[in-house]
């Protein structure tokens, strides 16, 4: 297992590279598209479903959902990330 030092300078890797490669915006899409969901925390697409989709789409990316479980994220949203948000 990587260190956590390790595995949050991943996470601000990967937060900086799905900045620049973007997201598709599900809104601007043609009827009967599919859609496309991202993690919540680093932007890497983690769903990708019918429109009419009815399961729940995943939030997080594997990767990110280590750093949920070792509360690294959480540290790291609060703090500089995500300070919008006070809860989960
Ligand atoms: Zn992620």
């Amino acid at each position: 297992m990587i260190s956590d030092e390790e595995a949050l300078k991943r996470f601000s890797l990967r937060k900086r590279l799905f900045a620049i490669v973007g997201q598709v915006d599900n809104g601007d899409l043609p009827a009967g598209s599919p859609m496309f969901f991202y993690c919540w925390y680093c932007s890497d697409l983690v769903d990708e479903l019918p429109e009419d989709y009815t399961t729940v789409p995943k939030r997080y990316c594997d990767e990110c959902s280590e750093l949920i479980s070792r509360k690294l994220l959480l540290e790291e949203r609060d703090r500089v990330i995500y300070p919008e948000f006070d809860t989960l």
